[in-house]
Order: structure tokens, then sequence, then C-alpha cells
């Protein structure tokens, strides 16, 4: 997708901090920290949202399951815990429509909605 901002960190247009990364996700640090630790896990195919899976694709969110593992081992946040976010439309305040899940971690999140 040629004006969406994680396909130009994909294509390394956009420089990012990269923490991990294989042939279908990639996860790099969150521009505007949340938490200590906050970082972002994307497929490397552009699917807008959650309402853009299907059949032919949902086999992403196993691969990015098992990549939001290796994060968390990465930054060391794996024995101490972490949030997974997804924001899915506008409403819910998802503002980059290529579908991504925050990971945060490293302080104190007991103050929640669920
Ligand atoms: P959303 O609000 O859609 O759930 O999350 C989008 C996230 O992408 C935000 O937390 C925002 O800070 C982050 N973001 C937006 N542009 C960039 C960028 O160019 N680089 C990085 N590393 N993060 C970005
Ligand atoms: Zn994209």
């Amino acid at each position: 997708m040629k004006d969406c901002i994680f396909c130009k960190i994909i294509k390394g247009e956009i420089p990012t901090n990269k923490v991990y990364e294989n042939d279908r996700i990639l996860a790099f640090k969150d521009i505007q920290p949340q938490a200590p630790v906050h970082v972002v896990i994307i497929p490397k195919e552009h699917i807008p949202d959650v309402e853009h899976l299907n059949a032919e694709n949902a086999s992403i969110m196993a691969d990015i399951a098992l990549g939001v593992k290796e994060v968390a081992k990465l930054t060391g946040v794996n024995q101490t815990g972490y949030r997974l976010i997804n924001n899915c439309g506008k409403q819910a305040g998802q503002t980059v429509f290529h579908l991504h899940f925050h990971l945060l971690a490293g302080k104190d999140l007991s103050d929640r909605m669920v």
C-alpha cells in the first residue's frame, strides 16, 4: 500500500527501531511509547484491520501470536507480564490502518477497562 506508514516501515523507507522480524511479521518500538516497553507487531502483508481478516489470510494471527512471545522474551518481560492491545476502527482509536498489536509492559498496568 503506497501511502501506508507501516508498509513504508516494512520497505525501509521510514527508519524504525526493529525488535524482531521474520518472513511474515515485523515488530518495532512505538514512536510515542505509552509504557517503558511499547512494541508494535505487524504483518508484512497489508491488512487494514481485524475486520479484513478472512479464511485465506487469518493464519497471520498465529504468526503474530508467536511473534508476540518472541518480543516478550527479547524485551525481558515474558516473566513479569505484558498487555496486548488491538484497536479496530476509528471509534476504537485506530490511527494507522495496517493491522497491528501493541505490546505494553514495564510498568503497573492494573488500571484497565476490562
Ligand atoms: P493505533 O492508534 O492505530 O492503534 O496505533 C498506531 C501506533 O503507531 C501509535 O501508537 C503511533 O505512535 C505509532 N506510529 C505512528 N507512526 C509511527 C512511525 O512512523 N514509527 C513508529 N515507530 N510508530 C509509529
Ligand atoms: Zn500497510
